[in-house]
């Protein structure tokens, strides 16, 4: 049955996040300073309220590196963000944890951060808690809308009517021979276009070759380290043109992309 594949790409997530060996939880605070100068000079800096996670997301990128840090993933820890932000650059909350997974906490740091002095800033999260979800604020949101799990695919759905913010809908997208992954994102694409939000491709990509065969995914290709298909499956699939590719920039990060960046300036109207 072709959703058994649901089954196995849940089971693998969650053997994934048990392999950490003799890790610790994150420690409960995040230094403003020492995550700008890992990213270099980039004007988008990823920081967190939370790190940890329990969204148990297929073949995430934050398990994975904090395995390499010998953290704990999937036990979210408060972080309370020190130093002093700076107000040129653009914060994107939501790299090792979910904001959502505890919104007092976030919104609480949010406002100890404008205080002091930030002005750009965005956050990414699943939505798969809204409550305390601060409608009156018009957060700059990016909602992730993952294939792999269809119970929290329908939550992210449905809250993602439930807030009121500047939102922006991110596809995790894919091209694979199952049916039910298809069939999935051909709903969430129709959603999209629906609400008339704007979109970012996010493509699913992976460093393990079995998920080529697991997944039945087509036209795959070896770039570096990883696997992903080497387009826009949004274009190439459903022919959308208007919406903007995450990673769409050389070496594929933030800081060549700032494809974040040109979304929140559109949508504050700058
Ligand atoms: S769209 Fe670009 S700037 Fe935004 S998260 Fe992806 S790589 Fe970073």
């Amino acid at each position: 049955m072709s959703n058994d594949i649901y089954a196995k790409v849940s089971a693998l997530a969650k053997e994934e996040r048990l392999r950490h060996g003799k890790a610790s939880p994150y420690v409960g605070y995040v230094r403003l300073e020492q995550s700008t100068s890992k990213h270099n000079g980039s004007p988008i800096v990823a920081v967190d309220t939370i790190k940890g996670c329990a969204n148990n997301c297929f073949r995430c990128y934050a398990n994975r590196i904090s395995r390499f840090k010998a953290k704990v993933h999937n036990q979210p820890v408060r972080c309370v963000v020190v130093g002093n932000p700076v107000p040129d650059i653009c914060y994107r909350f939501g790299t090792f944890g979910d904001p959502a997974s505890d919104w007092q906490w976030t919104v609480e740091q949010l406002d100890n951060l404008e205080a002091r002095g930030m002005k750009k800033y965005y956050l990414v999260s699943k939505l798969q808690n809204i409550k305390g979800f601060p409608n009156d604020r018009g957060l700059n949101i990016h909602v992730s809308f993952d294939l792999f799990d269809p119970d929290q695919l329908r939550t992210t759905m449905v809250n993602f009517d439930r807030i009121d913010a500047k939102r922006v809908i991110r596809i995790k997208t894919l091209l694979s021979k199952h049916t039910c992954l298809m069939r999935s994102q051909k709903k969430v694409v129709a959603f999209a276009v629906r609400r008339g939000v704007p979109i970012i491709e996010t493509r699913f990509y992976t460093q393990v070759k079995h998920d080529l065969k697991l997944l039945k995914l087509v036209a795959y290709k070896r770039v570096g380290k990883i696997f992903k298909y080497d387009g826009s499956v949004l274009r190439d699939v459903y022919g959308l043109d208007s919406h903007l590719m995450c990673s769409d920039g050389e070496g594929g990060l933030c800081c060549n992309c700032l494809n974040c960046l040109k979304l929140i300036e559109q949508m504050n109207g700058g």
